[in-house]
């Protein structure tokens, strides 16, 4: 039982917002009038402020009783469970965020205190009369699209398009009628049915999944299957179980685009849509997420990362699907990487987790293989397609032309598919129109004002752009460096400039551009992703969006223009992600089609390991030697990382403190932890700020939160200076 609070009794209270180092906790407050309980959502006074906080236990005491403020009142909310406090802790100290900063996640919601409010809605009443303006049978369409629940006025004007007095009319004529409704509706119930018929390997791995969320409790397993061998049928068998259990069920994806195909195979699949949680959904539908959630009265919730802090009531399976994808960490403000806190959730509060991938991360790929995760595997593709052939076209042998990047092998096999009637893919994963701008006369290269970064010529834009910071600039016709006119001249290849050598190559044919910076929302690119699914393009070319699960049924052959791309630089990911991308990409080939699949790699080092491992095809073989040399190396997975970026205004201070850290390095060495640092993070300044590194190396088994925790605790930041801490830092920028 939780504990409850009498009228006047002390409580401490979690803040959802962290103030200065000194508050980074509890705060305590009396109880209010009518007590309160653990859990309970509260505000409570600060100063002259009003902040939202959760009644977190028994207060500490040491707070002068006679200066102590009342709560001023509990809100209307389901109490935060204690499983959720748990993991809120537990995350909190695993990523050494301040515990308000990690709530604050937990309650990002407008309205929360909010009684259940009530909102007038619209839906069809009486009879339809034949004849009608034009306006108004625009509002029957709209309110036949939407089904039966109805919709309010402004939903219903902006569907229909029509002004109110439009839906006024029809209500007046007897055809609409208004009712009341509580603002914030329960989700459909979700009722499995049918489902397709598994076959091989998919049985064996339904049944293991169905069988360990029947069993309850916690346990972990990785999914592994090529795209298309029918993984997401598979963890559907298993949400499926959990539901009929009455537990509720979270998928996370890592891409907005790919959640409306995933909701209409569940609404076909369950019978309704579940719940869905991500930056493009509505404030008033996240609010209505958020308590239905904490009801139970959303079954299932299918969302970007942070869907996982959500106050799921009964949560029984975790799916992330993709798992391997970079975007699954976040790396700015909270660094947490939510594949690893979706397992630190399900072993608190008893659930199962499925990770899903055709390219594993080595993390979960060593976690199965020494036995923390069970491991499943779907051999073939379903049906008929399977794998595209991969070949590398060694460009050390093509002398092209300046300006030109597709080799005549690789012309011939798009002429070869545009004739069959097939869509080719041109992969590359650099957006915009050039990387580099650079002076002919001077040599120098065009750079942002804020960072130590180029600018990237987007000729869509008509500007250069910043990828660090965004800023943008014209494109300027002198030389900002020596003055001289009419000399600038773009260097190297973005998909748009690739787009200009296939339209010259092939001047017939019908391109589809697919770059994240090319869309206004993810509506449009979805419809753009519809749109080549329907064969609407022959040529289609694309960064790595393209590579994240995307189903192209009429592609029969990638072309990776670059596949050194990704080998370069220092990241210690750099060959694994590689690895994962290529394999990804080719992966969009022959998906489903009776022809097999060509995928073609244009490289300049045919040799090297990672390329041979991409085109052998032996993918338990990469992984092994990739783990050998972690283990070698000592780094992630088989020791600890953490990278410390010290960032401010003036770059003296910002090293003086970087070496003064590095001085006080006591506590790191008693736990026999190396520091390498401080120097200049590979991108030193970013929007004016400079940036300092510092990266920390220890044994796996090393307490480093606490070390690091003491180590920083020595010294407070001077001015304007910022420490952020990354714990399994995934880029190292
Ligand atoms: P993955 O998630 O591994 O990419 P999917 O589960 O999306 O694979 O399956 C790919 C396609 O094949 C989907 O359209 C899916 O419905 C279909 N499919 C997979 N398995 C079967 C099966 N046993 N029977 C019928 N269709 C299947
Ligand atoms: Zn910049």
């Amino acid at each position: 039982m939780e504990r409850v609070f009498a009228e006047g009794d002390r409580v401490g209270v979690m803040l959802t917002e962290t103030l200065g180092r000194a508050l980074s906790g509890c705060l305590d407050y009396r109880a209010p009038e009518g007590g309160c309980g653990t859990g309970d959502f509260v505000e409570v006074p600060l100063g002259p402020r009003r902040m939202l906080g959760v009644v977190w236990g028994p207060g500490d005491g040491t707070f002068d009783a006679a200066k102590l403020r009342s709560v001023a009142r509990v809100l209307e909310a389901r109490p935060m469970r204690a499983e959720l406090r748990a993991f809120l802790t537990r995350a909190a100290e695993y990523t050494l965020t301040p515990l308000p900063a990690m709530l604050r996640l937990a309650t990002r919601a407008p309205g929360l205190g909010e009684a259940p409010g009530m909102r007038r809605l619209y839906r069809l009443g009486g009879p339809v009369p034949n004849k009608l303006t034009e306006a108004r049978h625009r509002v029957i369409e709209a309110l036949r699209g939407f089904g039966g629940a109805g919709l309010t006025l402004g939903e219903l004007c902006e569907a229909a398009g029509c002004s109110s007095s439009v839906v006024k009319g029809l209500v007046g004529a007897g055809v609409l009628i208004e009712a009341e409704a509580p603002r914030d509706l329960p989700f459909p119930d979700l009722a499995p049915q049918g489902g397709v018929a598994l076959q091989g390997d998919q049985i064996a791995a339904a049944d293991a999944l169905v069988a360990a969320v029947a069993q309850g409790g916690y346990g972990t397993t990785l999914l592994k299957g090529v795209t298309g061998s029918g993984k997401t049928e598979v963890y559907l068998e298993a949400v499926a179980e959990c539901l009929r259990q009455g537990r509720q069920a979270l998928v996370l994806l890592p891409e907005i685009a790919l959640t409306a195909e995933f909701l209409t195979r569940v609404e076909a699949r369950f019978g309704a849509r579940p719940a869905e949680w991500h930056s493009g959904v509505t404030q008033t539908e996240r609010r209505r997420v958020w308590k239905m959630v904490s009801e139970g009265q959303a079954q299932m919730v299918v969302g970007a990362r942070s869907a996982l802090f959500l106050p799921f009531q009964q949560l029984g399976l975790i799916v992330v699907d993709e798992e391997h994808d970079t975007s699954y960490k976040q790396d700015e403000g909270v660094h947490y990487n939510a594949r690893d806190m979706a397992v630190l959730r399900a072993s608190i509060c008893g659930a199962q987790v499925v990770l899903a991938s055709a390219t594993p991360s080595l993390e979960s790929w060593v976690n199965a293989d020494q036995g923390k995760y069970l491991r499943l595997d779907l051999g073939a593709r379903f049906g008929t397609a399977e794998l595209p052939e991969m070949r590398a076209i060694d460009m050390r042998n093509e002398r092209l032309p300046a300006n030109r990047w597709i080799s005549d092998a690789l012309a011939q096999a798009v002429t070869a598919r545009r004739a069959a009637g097939e869509q080719s893919l041109l992969f590359l994963n650099r957006r915009g129109y050039a990387p580099v701008t650079l002076c002919r006369a001077c040599g120098q290269q065009v750079g942002c004002d804020h960072c130590d970064a180029r600018m990237v010529e987007h000729r869509f834009l008509k500007r250069l752009v910043c990828h660090q910071c965004g800023a943008t600039k014209p494109v300027p016709e002198a030389c900002p460096s020596c003055g001289v006119e009419g000399r600038m001249a773009a260097v190297g290849p973005g998909v748009e400039r690739l787009a200009e050598e296939v339209a010259e190559r092939f001047p017939e044919a019908k391109l589809a551009i697919l770059s994240s910076d090319l869309f206004g929302s993810a509506r449009a690119l979805k419809d753009k992703i519809e749109e080549i699914a329907r064969g609407e393009a022959e040529i289609v070319i694309g960064t790595q969006i393209v590579a994240k699960g995307h189903n192209f049924p009429l592609l029969t052959l990638v072309g990776v223009i670059d596949a050194d791309l990704g080998l370069q630089g220092s990241d210690l990911r750099a060959a694994e992600r590689t690895f994962q991308l290529m394999r990804q990409v080719a992966g969009r080939a022959g998906r489903s089609g009776d022809r097999r699949g060509l995928a073609l790699l244009q490289t300049h080092q045919p040799e090297h390991p990672v390329i041979r491992a991409i085109l052998g095809g032996d993918e338990e073989a990469f992984w092994r030697a990739e783990a050998a040399e972690r283990r070698a190396a000592g780094v992630p997975p088989y020791g600890r990382m953490a990278g410390i970026v010290l960032s401010g205004s003036d770059v003296a201070k910002v090293f003086d403190f970087g070496a003064e850290l590095a001085r006080r390095d006591g506590p790191l060495r008693r736990i026999g932890a190396q520091l390498f640092g401080p120097a200049p993070a590979p991108i030193a300044r970013v929007r004016g700020r400079h940036r300092v590194r510092l990266l920390i190396k220890a044994e796996k088994t090393a307490p480093i939160q606490a070390a690091i925790a003491d180590w920083l605790a020595q010294l407070k930041p001077p001015g304007d200076l910022r420490v952020a801490v990354d714990i399994d830092p995934q880029s190292f920028y």
